[in-house]
């Protein structure tokens, strides 16, 4: 292997690592049986590195082969009411815009299927989703489900639309994935691709520092997102910051020819190594804020659950080094009740179980669901002080 540092997408040995934290979990989408299983989960390193030259940021650390994606692999997304209504909206934004009525869609990386079947019953249309963890029935009347990785083998199943949401940033090399998804599409140029992937500067600028996690090898801002497309030959046709930010969107259609232009306008390059240079000592100054507050919890003698067994709550007990500090993690998905979280070995409970042990302050991962929780633990009879993890 190779010491020195290379952009995955350009190639360019002008990279900067900035941020470096040694053994963390490596899927935070697993929860685990017991407490011991937790504690000795699979763990990897992140060093992440900034392409001066165009703007992608990759951790350098990444090993695909600690990364298996089994069944057990768990979502929690889906179970919000906030999150489905973004997915609806989006759902029927692309079926207006791009006419998809009576359509073929392709979904890579489909999950169980939720926004696929969305598409599907909203404009009537035909579905194939691709996803190696699927664990449902294989064929639904609207939708067929391969288990699999997409990839040219497929190239005969066409698509209206290829969607490809929360994926992009588990690729290690971005730049052969797109290039292959081009190929395929070879020249059914009216194809529409949308592609969801979180905004890395969501985690710069808003110090969203628990949203950086192993399984996410690839941080895009819209400017080199907007530069890995058109790199890869597509033409942008939407590009914008979603879910308050959290997230971007692209729209684009594959390009006839060669040219290589029109990514210009997101450019953000400046921007962004400024944030890059500024986050090593904002991401401390957050660590020692956390630790504050929770050396006040302990002695106070109070008691502290976090609220949300998601990829945020991993990264938070993780990165903070949070063990017997904290007892309990809080999570609406009943599949994820009653395990343990990677890495630290929180016991995961419902929010009814809060009875048994009401605490003291909850600790919200995602702000965005704050309301949400506040109302549960109102219906609860439950009074606590809320902190949210990110601001
Ligand atoms: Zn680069």
């Amino acid at each position: 292997m190779s010491t020195e540092n290379v952009c995955p997408v350009c190639s360019s040995t002008d990279v900067s690592v900035f941020f470096e934290v040694s053994g963390v979990p490596a899927h935070v989408g697993l929860q685990w049986p017991s407490r011991d299983a937790a504690r000795h989960c699979s763990k990897g390193d992140i060093k992440l590195a900034f392409c001066n030259a165009c703007g992608f940021i990759a951790n350098l650390a990444f090993e695909p082969a600690r990364l298996e994606y089994m069944q057990a692999y768990e979502n929690a997304l889906h179970f919000s009411p906030h999150f489905q209504g973004y997915a609806q909206s989006v759902a029927t934004r692309l079926i207006e815009r791009y006419n998809l009525y009576d359509k073929d869609i392709i979904e890579i990386g489909c999950g169980r299927g939720d926004f696929l079947l969305l598409l599907c019953e909203l404009g009537k249309n035909r579905g194939v989703g691709f996803d190696k963890s699927y664990d449902g029935e294989q064929t639904d009347s609207r939708a067929t489900f391969i288990r699999d990785f997409y990839s040219e083998r497929y190239a005969s199943y066409q698509g209206d639309l290829i969607c490809c949401r929360q994926v992009f940033e588990h690729i290690d090399n971005p730049t052969d994935f797109l290039t292959m998804l081009r190929r395929t599409i070879g020249n059914r140029l009216n194809t529409s691709v949308y592609f969801e992937v979180p905004n890395v500067l969501f985690i710069l600028r808003d110090l969203s520092v628990w949203d950086i996690i192993y399984e996410h090898c690839s941080y895009f801002s819209l400017g080199s997102l907007a530069r890995v497309f058109t790199l890869c030959g597509f033409d942008i046709l939407d590009l914008a910051e979603t879910y308050d930010g959290q997230y971007m969107d692209i729209e684009a259609k594959p390009r006839n020819g060669s040219s290589n232009s029109g990514h210009d306008s997101w450019d953000d390059l400046k921007e962004m190594a400024d944030y890059v240079t500024a986050f090593a000592d904002n991401y401390r100054t957050k660590l020692e804020t956390w630790r504050c507050h929770l050396k006040r919890i302990e002695d106070a003698g109070q008691r502290a659950v976090v609220w949300g067994a998601g990829a945020r709550g991993v990264s938070f007990l993780n990165m903070l080094k949070i063990e017997d500090q904290i007892k309990y993690v809080v999570d609406i998905n009943p599949r994820k009740q009653g395990l343990y979280m990677a890495g630290t070995g929180q016991q995961i409970i419902s929010p009814e179980s809060l009875r048994d042990h009401p605490p003291d302050v909850v600790i919200v991962m995602n702000p965005i669901y704050k309301t949400e929780i506040q109302q549960l633990m109102e219906r609860l009879g439950l009074t606590a002080e809320f902190l949210c993890a990110s601001g």
